[in-house]
């Protein structure tokens, strides 16, 4: 393990090696069993190895792979019609990951207002806490010293105010004001939910301003919270929102969301993707929302979430000097430790639990959408034999 590698040092690394993956399980090399509640942080939303989305993956791979962006792509009809049917949004811009699917939600605000003459018009208020991916726009956008570092000037025209803080909001408008952009459940922030209220008064206050109102929901998006989007949850629509992670069950696949108005700037050459909307993407996001759209589906998700906060508020109260607090939404769950949330982390998974660190010490718990009840109660089980072993550390 000390030997050089030839990958970059950029990551820390557990020293897990898994071959295979079936539904909520990750088999290690050796052929220990892992129960997978970081699910490739919220991107594995059916699991490993769904037979739904192996057979649309396969059934394409025989076709065509790649076809740039030169001609129509079926695909990209297909699951853009789909995902406007039920959203908000009237248009979409395929990509491969969630950091370019923001780049293209801060471009289509900044082109909004360039196209009706404020070309002045681009500086986007967002939060602290924040985390939109690791670009040069989006690392600006997050604002977070450490990932800023060393990269050479921050991007210009990002502003970014406390989190939860309207009034901060308000007088951080100004002529120049394009866009709010904020996630509607901090993911690497620490699982911090925007009350309903707040983004609410975002909505109404970009409506006062002329501003528009951009949504991440990248980590929060695709059935995670319950509902489809988590914005759902407050009553309000955004005008601009990043898709990515969930939607691609695990092949990689963005989608920026606008309304026709906000997206009115964004005409033939100002953007694009070589592999934006690749046919083996589509086929699989296709196959994806097959699921995550049948009947009953995002109840299922929201009864199983139920089982988790029971759970985990009685873990909560047994284990007072190991879990300080329970948060999140549907199956976006944080637990935050009393103790470093690394130990934590460490906890679990000697107990053959898989979850993921976040910023203000939470442990997140991010299992794929199709965990069963008794599944649930299997990993709730694992963190109550984990959070023994740290009392017992503690004492
Ligand atoms: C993961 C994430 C991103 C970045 O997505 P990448 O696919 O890593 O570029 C952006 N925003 C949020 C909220 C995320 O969770």
């Amino acid at each position: 393990m000390a030997e050089a590698t030839p990958l970059y040092d950029t990551y820390s690394r557990a020293p897990l090696r898994f071959e295979r993956g079936e539904g909520v399980w990750l088999i290690a090399e050796d052929g220990t069993r892992y129960l997978d509640f970081a699910a490739g942080v919220a991107v594995n939303s059916l699991g490993h190895a769904h037979p739904h989305l192996v057979e649309a993956l396969k059934a394409q791979a025989e076709k065509v792979w790649h076809l740039s962006n030169l001609y129509e792509v079926p695909g990209q009809e297909r699951l853009g019609r789909r995902l406007t049917e039920a959203t908000f949004a009237d248009k979409v811009f395929f990509t491969n990951s969630g950091a370019e699917a923001l780049e293209c939600a801060i471009k289509t605000a900044r082109r909004y207002h360039f196209a009706k003459g404020h070309p002045n018009k681009f500086h986007i208020i967002t939060f602290e806490g924040a985390f939109h991916g690791r670009t040069l726009a989006t690392i600006a956008a997050g604002g977070q010293e450490k990932y800023l570092e060393g990269f050479g000037p921050k991007a210009p025209g990002f502003y970014q105010v406390p989190f939860g803080d309207l009034s901060a909001v308000k007088d951080a408008i100004t002529d120049e004001t394009a866009a709010i952009l904020i996630e509607p459940v901090q993911g690497e922030g620490g699982i911090r939910t925007v009350p309903n209220d707040f983004l609410r008064a975002l909505r109404a206050l970009c409506d006062e301003y002329g501003l528009l109102l951009v949504l991440d929901e990248v980590q929060s998006g695709v059935g995670r919270t319950g509902k489809l989007f988590a914005h759902e949850w407050a009553g309000i629509t955004p005008d601009i929102m990043a898709v990515a992670k969930g939607i691609g069950g695990g092949f990689p696949l963005g989608a920026c969301l606008a309304t026709s108005e906000a997206a009115s700037g964004m005409v033939a050459g100002t953007h694009g993707s070589t592999y934006g909307g690749n046919p083996l993407a589509m086929a699989v996001g296709n196959a994806v929302l097959d699921v995550v759209l049948a009947d009953g589906f995002l109840q299922h998700v929201q009864d199983v979430a139920l089982v988790f906060r029971q759970g985990l508020a009685s873990l909560k109260d047994r284990f007072p000097d190991v879990i300080d607090d329970i948060r999140g939404e549907g199956l976006m769950l944080g637990i935050k430790a009393r103790g470093p949330v690394a130990g934590l982390l460490a906890a679990v998974r000697a107990q053959n639990l898989l979850a993921v660190p976040a910023g203000d010490n939470v442990l997140r718990l991010l299992p794929p959408l199709v965990t069963t009840a008794d599944e649930a109660r299997e990993g709730l089980r694992r963190i109550e034999q984990a959070a023994e072993t740290c009392t017992v550390k503690v004492a």
